[in-house]
């Protein structure tokens, strides 16, 4: 907050009052909106309460870099129109299509602006393959999934993957530099 000169006439005085006033309730807009990470993450976490998995339910979307489009969704799940259930009880046996996977599926690969994905989780290593092959920038996921090796991969190959916690923290970061 810029400070009132004690030597400024009454109406230079009260024209700086206005502006750092008008100023600060931009500034408190920003500040409490949320930014675009936690936008999208707030509809990958919708998108995920649609599946039927009693586990674990998990979402996916892919974005515009620009944030002005999304471009595709998917959850995990079985094939269309195929039962809502598990094919086995194993721990990653359940023939589930993970959200990933379904979100990719429909995606226009020639999409001309950078693509970003966000996960409700960080994805398992496969997906992370199909991730890099499809050809997506950037990686932001909600929660860590108990295996880091899918988000190191991405980061080798080029992938640039963060937590929603530290995307948010860049978007303040970026929206304070554009304030200043
Ligand atoms: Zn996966």
């Amino acid at each position: 907050m810029r400070r009132v000169r004690r030597s400024g006439s009454t109406a230079s005085v009260h024209r700086e009052l206005t502006v750092t006033g008008i100023e600060s309730m931009n500034d408190q807009a920003k500040r409490t909106r949320p930014t675009w990470p936690e936008t999208w993450m707030a509809i990958a976490r919708t998108v995920a309460a649609r599946s039927y998995d009693p586990r674990l339910k998990v979402g996916a979307i892919v974005v515009s870099s620009d944030n002005t489009q999304m471009l595709s969704g998917g959850y995990n799940g079985n094939y269309a129109g195929g039962p809502n259930e598990h094919e086995s009880s194993e721990p990653g046996q359940s023939g589930f299509i993970h959200a990933e996977i379904n979100a990719l599926i429909k995606l226009d690969f020639n999409f001309s602006k950078e693509k970003h994905m966000y996960l409700t989780h960080s994805p398992c290593r496969m997906c992370a393959k199909c991730i890099i092959n499809a050809g997506i920038a950037q990686v932001v996921y909600g929660e860590a999934y108990r295996d880091p090796s899918g988000v190191d991969l991405l980061r080798i190959a080029g992938v640039s993957a963060m937590s929603l916690e530290q995307a948010t923290a860049m978007s303040r970061a970026k929206q304070k530099k554009d304030l200043t």
